[in-house]
């Protein structure tokens, strides 16, 4: 299969490749879009066969459920029941925006593989003039988890779902570089007190402002997390990534170490480290593109510097811990 890459600007509506888009998702294949987050890879989320395409495109596990887009509060209250009244002020609140609300489904509302099998299901309203544009011609809800191979780290930009799309999608929308550069924040609003299973921009202060306490999900590796998606390995390049605190030399020191067996290291940091063989950005919006950086250099390992302040950052010291796998450098 060819992989078709159309820019569409997020000011102007291009009818044309609107339509291109619509028409391949109406077919039951699989179209990749930005969204304000990150790249998602949308099928009709009423189609099994197209949803399953998701799937096998990315390798992802059948029982890890995927995100529904849709392109308002109203359009998504036509899929889930039992809304809880703090659901509802969220999407007030929060959409469109980078806040999924796990709610409980209207039976058969969705493709069965969607939801791998749970009652509840998972859904947004996207901030980003392309993602909504497409939900809105199409009139169907997409089923769009993100749009990179799983495991890997997600895509921000267009070339990086290329890269590991193509030959298996026919389509790619180009709206640049996604904005946020991670993936939404989860909050299961189908207990109480509703509970964050993924934090992200939205956080959990900011939830709390409108409907008051709410838990963080321990996604401890040896937990049954209550998130499918919790349990697997995220995020990750290729060389191994370790987290190290940045204080009092310790970067410097473990470059020295390193290459003194003979190795590269690339730095991921806010600060260049001019010993190191490779240096890239490490913040929320750079993240996903430094890792797919590293990739691309012959570095043995990567370096991740946790400043001060940084493990206050829950979101990007979430995607952190999971791309290293939990491993700090000593
Ligand atoms: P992704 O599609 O890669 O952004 O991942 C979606 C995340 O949302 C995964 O961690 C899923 O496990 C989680 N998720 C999706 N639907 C549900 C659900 N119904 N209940 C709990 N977690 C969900
Ligand atoms: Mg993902």
């Amino acid at each position: 299969m060819k992989t078709e890459i159309i820019f569409v600007d997020n000011d102007v509506d291009e009818e044309e490749s609107y339509a291109q888009a619509v028409e391949i998702l109406l077919s039951g294949e699989v179209v990749a879009f930005p969204t304000e987050t990150v790249y998602g890879l949308g099928a009709d989320a009423t189609n099994a066969e197209a949803v399953g395409r998701i799937f096998e495109a990315k390798g992802r596990p059948a029982d890890n459920p995927l995100i529904v887009h849709v392109d308002s509060k109203e359009t998504a209250l036509e899929y889930v029941q039992e809304v809880s009244a703090k659901a509802l002020q969220c999407m007030d609140a929060f959409w469109p925006g980078a806040l999924t609300l796990i709610m409980q489904e209207r039976p058969g509302a969705f493709a069965k593989n969607v939801t791998a099998g749970l009652e509840t299901v998972g859904i947004r309203v996207p901030n980003h003039p392309v993602a909504l544009s497409l939900l809105r011609k199409l009139q169907l809800p997409l089923a769009a988890p993100s749009a990179n191979t799983s495991g890997k780290p997600s895509p921000t930009l267009a070339e990086h779902v290329y890269h590991d799309m193509e030959g298996r999608i026919p389509l790619i929308l180009d709206g640049g570089a996604t904005e946020i550069g991670i993936e939404s924040t989860v909050l299961d609003t189908t207990c109480e007190p509703p509970v964050i299973l993924r934090p992200g921009k939205v956080s959990k202060e900011q939830i709390e402002r409108v409907i008051g306490t709410v838990r963080t999900s321990s996604g401890n590796k040896n937990n049954v997390p209550k998130s499918p998606g919790m349990k697997y390995m995220h995020y990750a390049p290729t060389a191994p990534l370790y987290l190290i605190e940045n204080e009092e030399g310790l970067i410097e020191k473990a470059i020295d170490y390193i290459q003194e067996k003979g190795k590269t290291v690339a730095v991921l940091s806010k600060t260049e480290y001019p010993a190191a063989d490779f240096n890239f950005p490490l913040s929320m919006e750079s993240l996903y593109a430094s890792l797919r950086k590293c990739d691309s250099t012959d570095a043995d390992l990567i370096l991740a510097s946790v400043e001060p302040g940084l493990q206050e950052n829950d979101a990007l010291m979430n995607r952190l811990e999971k791309a290293a796998d939990h491993k700090w450098f000593s």
